[in-house]
């Protein structure tokens, strides 16, 4: 039987409107507007459009956008001044530093310094801390995204195994903290996870977060079983004309979809969900601030 598919279109645009009913909430209730300050350094053409897409929903939810577009040469000391700005702004509620940054600045020094109740992307190490040993963090939007429409698709996750594949900072190493948080038992595998198909079987969910473009195959999952597709890959699509390319993810859909109970797809799965993900956080991050209730079913 064919997989369901989870639309994370669709459901983004929900967590979006649940976003922006907040926002209205915040400014009719208590006179306060969420800001979301973004800072790019550099001209790099992926960052640019990214930026560009979280400024525009960042004001389509009714909130405060706040770009700071710097030069690619900036310095560390120049970087880091305009965070500790940001930091001390009270109109300013999420702080995001869009990465890769160019190569003379200091990634983890840079996200360091934001402060951690306005890290809106949750890669500061206090953050990192919490939400590893089970405390109210801000947690990193892309693994956020797939624990919602997990628990949207199967309600309590208790008890089911889980299987994580890759095990990066930003996507890996927080979605299985993030499961094990719902009490799934997790296995995390990586490049030099022995007989990975193997491992792959035995899970409930799998999260693919790993960079290679189809690699999970159909006949590596369990009957049933939900994979959330979190890979962006980037493929020459000749059938499309010269120079066109195709986004795909890192599970082959087709023989995936065929065996799956549900799958998202790429795109238009994990993707969408990152940015509204964003967003969620700018509302929690503005609502811990001013000492209020926070938004449900906008955090982990
Ligand atoms: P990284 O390159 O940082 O991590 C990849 C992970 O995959 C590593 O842990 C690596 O293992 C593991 N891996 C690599 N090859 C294999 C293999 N053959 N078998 C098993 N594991 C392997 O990537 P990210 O976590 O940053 O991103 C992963 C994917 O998700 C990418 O396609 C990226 O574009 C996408 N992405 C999508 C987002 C979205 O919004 N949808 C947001 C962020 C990322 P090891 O540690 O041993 O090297």
């Amino acid at each position: 039987m064919a997989a369901t598919v989870i639309d994370g279109k669709e459901f983004a645009a929900r967590v979006r409107g649940q976003a922006a009913e907040h926002v209205a909430a915040l400014k009719a209730n208590h006179g306060i507007t969420p800001g979301l300050a973004v800072v790019l350094v550099g001209e790099d053409p992926a960052s640019q459009v990214y930026v560009r897409s979280k400024g525009k929903m960042t004001v389509e939810v009714g909130m405060n956008s706040v770009e700071h577009k710097l030069d690619v040469n900036t310095s560390q000391e120049d970087l880091l001044a305009m965070i500790d700005q940001l930091n001390t702004d009270p109109a300013i509620h999420g702080i995001l530093v869009q990465l890769p940054l160019p190569g003379h600045l200091n990634e983890d020094l840079v996200i360091n310094s934001i402060d951690p109740a306005k890290d809106v992307d949750g890669f500061h190490i206090s953050n990192v801390g919490l939400l590893g040993t089970g405390q109210k963090s801000m947690v990193p939007c892309t693994p956020l995204g797939c624990l919602m429409m997990l628990r949207d698709h199967h309600g309590s996750l208790s008890g089911m195994d889980a299987v994580v594949i890759g095990r990066s900072n930003i996507v890996g190493k927080p979605m299985a903290q993030l499961l094990l948080g719902d009490s799934c038992t997790v296995t995390i595998a990586h490049s030099r996870t022995k007989d990975l198909p193997d491992v792959v079987r035995r899970a409930d969910i799998v999260v693919a977060a790993v960079g290679r473009p189809e690699m999970v195959l159909g006949d590596w999952i369990k009957p049933g079983a939900t994979v959330i597709d979190v890979g962006i890959n980037r493929l020459d699509a000749p059938e499309k004309g010269a120079g066109k390319t195709r986004l795909v993810g890192d599970a082959d859909y087709a023989s995936c979809a065929e065996v799956a109970g549900a799958i998202t797809p790429v795109p238009g799965g994990v993707g969408p969900m990152t940015i509204a993900c964003l967003l969620a956080n700018t509302v929690t991050a503005c609502c811990r601030a001013n000492g209020l209730a926070e938004p449900e079913g906008l955090t982990a």
